[in-house]
């Protein structure tokens, strides 16, 4: 063939949560993806007079639903003038990424989500609820994990797009996962969690299931879901000296954090089901209940990285790495 097929990606600007769209470019072969634009009036991105905006290719990655020589373009927003679009937050982190370089900021996500079939979670019964939660978390057995068959998809089409995903597992509430995408750079890593979002869209929508990042899908005695962000700065991964001052500054911080780490974060970060309540911060080693985490390995080693358990599932990560780099960077 002579063309190939470049799906290009971006984000909206729906509120409260933008959310992903994306549309299909055939492109000669041996051209690159060229910058395109769409109908930001249907986007609520612009007003229907002034409608067009621009589809500024910035990451390219082999696409592993189509195959062949088919691609993943990520994409940011541009007005036709060239500037970033207000709802382009990947252009605000680009700054900040490059003021505190020096340091090599690194973040691991793990996103949770979970898995619906028209208005109920999947595989929970018609009327009334499953079993208590208790033998869900990294379950196995047809009675304790539904759409395995999803999840395994996604990890293989993330590994073939060539994402550094980490690792995946079953969740606390029945149909709730996980994935990892990291460590890398702040825009590495969000654009790579953003893809691999896009991805587990497009591959559960083959199976006739969608998947949601509510942060609390389900109300009641069942888990939310969270988008913890491990942290660490070159200085973390050699000394434990940076430790302290990164969680003072976190903790300094926590109001405009909070604000900003996902729409219905009060609904979520209640003080119950392994969360610290979003009105005060803590920290501590091992502590699931805490803001701040340090992983016990990381406590005995006296170096490594710090997760912030805070982020909302549907944060967003250039957000997210964006005020964790400039909040605890400016303060080493
Ligand atoms: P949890 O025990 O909280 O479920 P996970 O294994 O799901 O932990 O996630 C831990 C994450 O931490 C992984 O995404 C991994 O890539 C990330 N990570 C490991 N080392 C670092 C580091 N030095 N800096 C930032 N993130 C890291
Ligand atoms: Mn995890
Ligand atoms: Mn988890
Ligand atoms: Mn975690």
């Amino acid at each position: 063939m002579s063309v190939y097929k470049a799906e290009y990606i971006w984000i909206d600007g729906k509120e409260p949560t933008h959310t992903l769209r994306s549309k299909t470019k055939v492109v000669p072969l041996g051209e690159e993806p060229p910058v395109w634009g769409y109908d930001g009036s249907s986007t609520n991105q612009a007003e229907g007079r002034e409608s067009d905006l621009v589809l500024q290719p910035i990451a390219v990655y082999p696409d592993p639903v189509r195959g062949g020589d088919s691609k993943l373009v990520m994409c940011e927003v541009l007005h036709t003038d060239l500037t970033p679009h207000r709802s382009n937050h990947r252009a605000p982190l680009r700054e900040v990424a490059e003021k505190y370089k020096s340091h090599e900021p690194w973040f691991g996500i793990e996103q949770e989500y979970t898995f619906f079939e028209g208005i109920s979670p999947l595989g929970w019964p018609d009327h009334g609820f499953p079993a208590p939660q208790g033998g869900y978390y990294c379950g196995v057995g047809a009675d304790e994990v539904y759409g395995r068959e999803i999840v395994e998809a996604h990890l293989d089409a993330c590994i073939d797009a060539g994402l550094s995903i980490s690792g995946i597992n079953a969740e606390v509430m029945p149909a709730q996962w996980e994935f990892q995408i990291g460590p890398l750079g702040p825009i590495d890593a969000s654009d790579q969690l953003w893809v691999a979002r896009w991805l587990l869209y497009r591959i559960a929508e083959d199976f006739g299931v969608s998947a949601t990042l509510d942060p609390k899908p389900v109300k009641g005695d069942w888990n939310g879901a969270g988008c913890h962000t491990n942290f660490s700065t070159k200085s973390m991964r050699e000394s434990y000296d940076d430790f302290d001052k990164a969680i003072k500054a976190l903790e300094k911080n926590h109001d405009l954090h909070i604000k900003n780490y996902g729409d219905g974060i009060d609904r979520r970060l209640t003080g119950l089901h392994e969360t610290a309540s979003w009105k005060e911060f803590s920290a501590g080693v091992s502590n699931r209940g805490a803001s701040i985490r340090i992983p016990w390995q990381c406590a005995r080693d006296k170096k490594g990285y710090i997760e912030d358990r805070r982020p909302n599932a549907n944060m967003d990560p250039y957000i997210v790495t964006r005020l964790i780099t400039d909040t605890v960077c400016s303060a080493l």
